[in-house]
């Protein structure tokens, strides 16, 4: 039994929310609205003249080093992993989204109230099928410590390993098949975490202005500061895998392979990306139309 749908999505209906960027500290409307098929995930700066916007791909990338931020012709949509992650996590191929501020609004930290409200909308189905990416042979990088392969899969797996040097944290591992229902109930939810001298070192220079209790879990020498502690024991490696769905969704097209990660990140997940354009003998994009055209398990 599959659960990997073939047809193009995109949402229902519009649905709107507001927050805070978490960099930027500045309020935020965000709507999310239908697209035709072959549209992909665009954001549209409505605060600008002519309302410019911009398509969610790798290529757009200008910035990863605290969060993923594209940006083209003079103008920049900041901080889109996360909303990135519940489309992909849904399998919503197209869909326009409005804001009027330079950075997504934070909510919680995690993604999940961006697939509730995805969910609210509710998805439906469109008339052209989904060309997927199919890993043929495998691709790795690996820098120091830091290790990112994919391999030929009939499905999007991902299995992540993290190894920080503190009590809470060590070493954590998980390994899901990324389907609408495992992404809501076992990743969705997990938020972004941080050790309290980081956040105080990004506060004094004028980041993570909107950054508090509320969007992060906070992490001091040895103890979590949020009071109401932490949504899944292992919520660290989920959040991680969160950001790697978000990440990967910016090669623009559903992919058919398994992510094993160690130890990487937003900065070295794209440098991953990288290589793996680079890489075209490795992979081919193949329209799929039911469970017989997917490729062989290895
Ligand atoms: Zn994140």
């Amino acid at each position: 039994m599959t659960s990997i749908f073939f047809q193009q999505r995109t949402v229902a209906k519009a649905v709107s929310c507001s927050g805070v960027g978490v960099h930027s500290g500045k309020k935020v409307n965000l709507t999310i609205k239908p697209a035709p098929v072959n549209h992909g995930i665009k954001f549209k700066r409505t605060d600008l003249p002519d309302s410019p916007s911009i398509t969610a791909h790798f290529n757009m990338v200008v910035d990863t080093s605290l969060a993923t931020v594209i940006g083209h012709d003079g103008f920049i949509v900041s901080t889109i992993e996360h909303l990135m992650a519940s489309f992909s996590g849904l399998s919503i191929d197209n869909a326009l989204v409005e804001m009027d501020a330079y950075e997504m609004p934070i909510m919680d930290g995690s993604a999940g109230p961006f697939t509730s409200l995805i969910k609210e909308a509710g998805i439906i189905e469109q008339l052209d099928p989904r060309c997927f990416f199919v890993i043929k042979e495998p691709i790795e990088l690996k820098k120091d410590e830091k290790f990112v392969g994919i391999y030929p899969s009939s499905t999007y797996k991902i299995t992540c390993t993290i190894e920080y040097d503190h009590p809470l944290i060590e070493r954590q591992s998980y390994s899901i098949d990324v389907s609408d229902e495992v992404f809501e109930r076992e990743i969705s939810r997990a938020r972004t975490f941080g050790f309290l001298h980081e956040v105080e070192d990004l506060k004094r220079y004028g980041l993570a202005r909107g950054g508090s209790l509320d969007n992060a879990v906070v992490i001091d020498k040895r103890d979590i500061i949020n009071e109401d502690g932490l949504r899944y024991p292992d919520e660290f490696v989920r959040h991680k895998i969160l950001d790697c769905i978000g990440d990967f969704s910016l090669l623009g097209m559903p992919l058919l392979g398994h992510v094993v990660l160690n130890r990487s990140g937003h900065a070295f997940n794209h440098a991953f990306l990288k290589e793996f354009f680079a890489k075209k003998e490795s992979w081919e994009t193949r329209t799929i139309h039911n469970v017989n055209d997917l490729p062989q398990p290895p």
